[in-house]
């Protein structure tokens, strides 16, 4: 499968879509999911073009980790959650949706069904 340069995300990376913005640097937008599992759904949007985890650069990869765990970190603390899920899939059987590399952090609160 081909990377296409005129899915949502990259829109978004270009600025031709608006967004709720949370951070922005050269290795990736941190943005708040539009239809969110749990509050404080976010998004991080590598700025490299890869489709998913399976054609992305190793060294992109490597590049914006760091910034995950810092987001997931803050977002905690910000949210209180009591637990944090970490996602990312695969094309569509997997349940991509959206064909632009990206990694889910929904925050987790005690009591509240996943979702819910
Ligand atoms: P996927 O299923 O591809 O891993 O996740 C795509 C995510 O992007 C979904 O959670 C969906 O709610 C979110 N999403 C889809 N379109 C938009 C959009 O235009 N803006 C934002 N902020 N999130 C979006």
């Amino acid at each position: 499968m081909t990377y296409d340069p005129t899915n949502i995300f990259a829109k978004i990376l270009k600025g031709e879509l608006p967004c709720h913005k949370v951070y922005d640097d050269d290795t990736a937008l941190v943005m708040m999911d539009i239809f969110p599992q749990s509050k404080g759904h976010t998004l991080i949007i590598p700025k490299a073009p890869s489709r998913n985890l399976l054609d992305a650069d190793p060294g992109d990869l490597a590049a914006v980790m760091p910034l995950v765990q810092r987001v997931a970190r803050a977002l905690k603390t910000v949210t209180n959650a009591d637990g944090l899920r970490f996602a990312q899939y695969n094309e569509a059987p997997a349940g991509q949706t959206v064909f632009h590399l990206h990694f889910h952090l929904i925050p987790a609160y005690e009591g509240i069904a996943p979702g819910a």
